[in-house]
């Protein structure tokens, strides 16, 4: 490719609109542009990124046993009503009719869809295993896209969905897949870590996602410093802390004028923050109470308090006069004393403590000595707690770390929710009718663009992995009017594409200092410049982008150097 032919507009000035640096850096090098909100353009850079990071996904893909094929995008409400996610999907679908009335959604995920297709085909264990992938864009009415490729209302994904006869079967394809992850985000030079995760809205049982580690994430997932254990904030496991042993005292009802925060509660009673328990009121849509009690100076982790009531969605602070109903006092909550029939949560940390404070459900007034193995009836206990820096490694116990990462894939262990739901049946060995057992897995093609970018850049522009550059190689005549050095950069180019390394010529006339500028901010991993200078002695300029290191390599040499470097970046 020659960058005279070649539609690629970078800017210099960066677009105000832009809020994350990836963003930034996309519509600078002239990859991408908005088209409307949370829609975008892919240039062609651009685009020939996503398309190698899509072919190494292919490649992976089928190598695990994954088979390509393509559904349509606009779905049928039939088969989401099935389902039952047509009434519960909420707003981020979007949804439209056709001229006869039907109802369709443009695809934000294809479980459906395939679930359709697979149960009027598939009727033995013998067809089975399957694995069925698509690459395509899919869609969420996002209430505020933003961050560019990050959160879009249109995207593209690849979703495998895999169908096996049992359990074990579907681990195995789970595995697969979660090997398969892990070479294609080594592939695509990014640091990520494997993150244990909530299943959320599409249920089932285990799940992981795959975390590119960048401080603009909006994932927040806590890694152990010693082993491998890393888990979303919302998944993160926590063992109960140990309180030291005393001697349980009587309970009693102590005045503590105007205390209705932790904070001036310590401060009142001149008491460590970590003997005192502290109250959440929640709301379910059915208007029932919720209360969860978690230690002092612990906050609370609302996936894993919506894990421990069946049937609920969401959860909203709950009203004053709920609270009232109830038997509790705002600011003053305790379970002792609560309406029997109130849903009462209790972290296991707060159940080891000794002699603690808690509110006595009255204006002004706390309970000193508070014994929760002794006093605490009727209450469910669960691990509720967010997890925080510092806190034990439930695999090793060693301190874990909070970091910062951009989602980039999940695996799921689906089960037989869809199945059983939408009737995917086969007959099994005994040639009794089953579910097929599923699982889906899903990763964000541009978001993975997106996140190497955020992973990999300075104060110039991008820096790419050899793996997913537009081009592994730029040629630069410095003086693209001169004929001798476009004629030498023609040849050099000529060998490079012979070789099979991926080459731009940049034999526009612009000055050098532009084409300079537009190498670094678009960022080919190397750069061969062709000069007076090294006419004269019969040399290339070999810059990496990478470590800004620049040497001279000779004419017969070059290529072989080149191909070297290419296979360390
Ligand atoms: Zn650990």
């Amino acid at each position: 490719m020659r960058a005279t032919n070649l539609y690629a507009p970078t800017l210099r000035q960066t677009p105000a609109d832009a809020e994350i640096l990836s963003h930034q850096l996309m519509l600078r090098a002239g990859m991408m542009r908005k088209s409307a909100n949370g829609m975008y353009h892919f240039l062609p850079l651009g685009w020939r990124t996503i398309r190698k990071i899509e072919q190494i996904i292919r490649e992976e893909m089928d190598a695990a046993g994954g088979q390509e094929m393509c559904m349509p995008i606009l779905q049928p409400a039939e088969y989401w009503q099935e389902s039952g996610r047509w009434a519960v999907y909420g707003a981020e679908m979007m949804r439209m009719k056709d001229r006869h009335g039907h109802e369709y959604c443009l695809g934000p995920t294809h479980e459906e869809m395939i679930t359709s297709l697979v149960r009027d085909e598939v009727r033995s264990y013998k067809q089975l295993p399957l694995m069925l992938y698509q690459i395509q864009d899919k869609f969420r009415d996002e209430r505020r896209p933003r961050f560019g490729l990050m959160r879009s209302r249109e995207f593209i994904m690849k979703d495998l969905y895999s169908f096996d006869k049992d359990v074990e079967g579907m681990n195995l394809s789970y595995r697969k897949m979660y090997d398969a992850y892990t070479a294609i985000f080594s592939r695509c030079g990014l640091e990520f870590r494997p993150v244990e995760a909530d299943n959320g809205a599409i249920g089932g049982g285990h799940s992981h996602e795959f975390t590119v580690l960048a401080d603009a994430g909006e994932s927040s997932i806590a890694c152990c410093t010693k082993c491998d254990y890393a888990a979303s904030d919302e998944k993160a496991e926590l063992a109960p802390v140990e309180a030291p042993d005393e001697e349980p005292r009587e309970l009693e009802k102590v005045a503590t004028p105007g205390t209705n925060t932790i904070e001036s509660l310590v401060s009142f009673l001149n008491i460590p923050i970590e003997k005192t328990i502290k109250a959440v009121a929640y709301e379910t849509e059915q208007n029932a109470l919720v209360l969860v009690f978690v230690r002092g100076d612990h906050e609370v982790n609302e996936v894993k308090v919506l894990h421990q009531l069946e049937g609920v969605l969401e959860l909203r602070m709950a009203e004053e006069e709920t609270i009232r109903a109830a038997g509790g006092c705002p600011g003053f909550m305790s379970p002792i004393g609560i309406k029997k029939g109130t849903h009462i949560l209790v972290d296991p940390t707060v159940m080891n403590m000794k002699n603690a404070v808690s509110g006595a459900n009255e204006t002004d007034f706390h309970y000193k000595n508070v014994n929760p193995s002794r006093d605490f009836k009727d209450v469910v206990v669960a691990d509720l707690r967010l997890v925080r820096e510092g806190d034990p490694c439930p695999h090793c116990g060693a301190p874990v770390k909070m970091t910062r990462g951009i989602e980039v894939g999940q695996v799921f262990a689906l089960g037989t929710k869809y199945s059983a739901a939408m009737g995917a049946t086969f007959l099994n060995e005994q040639g009794k009718e089953k579910p097929l057992v599923m699982g889906c897995y899903g990763i964000g093609v541009g978001r993975t663009m997106a996140a190497a970018i955020e992973q990999s850049n300075d104060e110039h522009g991008i820096i790419w992995s050899r793996s997913i550059a537009p081009f592994e190689v730029v040629v630069v005549p410095v003086n693209g009017k001169n004929e001798e050095q476009l004629r030498y950069a023609e040849e050099v180019y000529g060998e490079l594409k012979k070789a099979g390394v991926d080459v731009l010529l940049d034999d526009r006339p612009e000055r050098p200092g532009v084409k300079f500028k537009d190498c670094d901010l678009i960022g080919y991993p190397l750069r061969l410049t062709i000069g007076p200078k090294t006419l004269e002695e019969g040399t290339l300029e070999v810059k990496i982008r990478k470590t800004g290191e620049m040497f001279h390599e000779t004419r017969e040499n070059y290529l072989g150097k080149v191909q070297e470097l290419l296979k360390t970046l």
